[in-house]
């Protein structure tokens, strides 16, 4: 064998070498709370400042728009809007999220909101399973900044991957991240503790909001939680509690483990599938709704090609497999009427869904 051909060989089979990693802002409060200091890897190279919160983040890699803190708590969970959109699992998909808002005309070629005085809702699980996790977080943060001086809201759901990540479960992040906690010394779930502007934000997040009389939560209602005495607001109380509990405290607390757990509002697959939960009963899921107010609900988790309604218009489901970077949906209320739009922003109807649309690996 001639000596080129097996140089190439020997060439190819050495490992491809690490590509350089670019992501940031990491903003973390300093101890009096004045300032963040501010973190970025940026081509394998640590750059960091301290930025008084007056202050705008400034652009130096990663996120491509300035940042500004704003430490303002989520306005209450009960809101009146003409119409609204609903988004869901978009699991580190920034670029799939840009294209289907923009073409849903929420924001404009520049990313900024375009919404007005309307409303959006985020229904969870923006974190995990992609690569632009930390472009997707800021872009809602300033988005969500943008929609309150217009008149609208942003509102952004938890959901089971946030819990997930901010209390140290790491199976679904992409290496991406773990390589970025590894050149920033730090492990990832401290990348959002509550002292980062991120992790406070987070960790603020209503458990379920609700406009008109739709309900939102990012997995659903289950039959134990019809069963659970507390009112609404306790419930959400309850829920940013769990946040500091560990592993352990979770285990002897019933209503915090409940939140937390597969019949928790934030991993219930009951309204699709009767394989991990109780089986459905329609009755049952409209006397809850009533309880919160609403007459049907919105939900993401549960993978389906497409955003569509359940047990005639009871439920709608959102998470329109977003994850996987190629496709996904928006679903709109506009004037007392639902509609759904994808890539080409055309509002078409809601449909029921077809049985094989349904998938459990959220
Ligand atoms: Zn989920």
């Amino acid at each position: 064998m001639p000596v080129f051909p097996l140089l190439l060989l020997s060439l190819l089979a050495l490992p491809a070498a690490a590509e350089a990693v670019s992501d940031g802002p990491y903003l973390q409060f300093t101890p009096d709370r004045t300032a963040v200091t501010a973190r970025w890897v940026c081509d394998d190279n640590i750059r960091q400042q301290q930025i008084k919160l007056d202050l705008a983040v400034p652009v130096i890699c990663g996120f491509n728009k300035p940042i500004r803190v704003d430490t303002q708590p989520p306005a209450g969970w009960q809101f009146q809007s003409p119409r609204f959109a609903a988004i869901s699992d978009i699991h580190g998909q920034y670029d799939l999220m840009l294209q289907l808002l923009q073409a849903a005309g929420i924001i404009d070629a520049e990313h900024n909101w375009r919404f007005g005085r309307n409303h959006l809702v985020v229904v969870g699980d923006v974190m995990d399973r992609g690569e632009q996790v930390t472009e997707a977080l800021w872009l809602l943060y300033t988005l969500q900044q943008q929609a309150r001086r217009a008149g609208g809201a942003l509102h952004i759901l938890p959901g089971n991957h946030e819990t997930m990540v901010l209390r140290g479960d790491l199976r679904y992040v992409h290496p991406h991240y773990l390589q970025v906690a590894k050149q920033l010394q730090t492990p990832l779930p401290e990348l959002y503790s509550k002292e980062t502007v991120l992790g406070q934000w987070l960790r603020q997040l209503p458990l379920f909001i609700r406009i008109n009389d739709t309900l939102f939560v990012h997995g659903g209602l289950s039959p134990q939680m019809a069963a659970r005495p507390e009112s609404a607001e306790q419930l959400q109380t309850a829920f940013q509690q769990s946040w500091g509990l560990t592993k352990a405290e979770l285990a002897n607390t019933d209503l915090p483990q409940l939140l937390q757990r597969s019949e928790g509002p934030l991993w219930y697959r009951g309204y699709f599938s009767s394989k991990h939960n109780t089986p459905f009963d329609a009755q049952l899921l409209r006397q809850q709704l009533a309880d919160f107010g609403a007459t049907q609900i919105v939900v993401g988790h549960t993978s389906m090609d497409d955003v569509y309604q359940h047990h005639n218009g009871l439920v709608y489901s959102v998470d329109s497999s977003i994850k996987k970077g190629k496709s996904g949906a928006v679903l709109h209320f506009i004037a007392g009427k639902w509609f759904r739009s994808g890539l080409d922003g055309v509002l078409k109807s809601v449909p029921a869904a077809p049985a094989a649309s349904r998938q459990t690996n959220d």
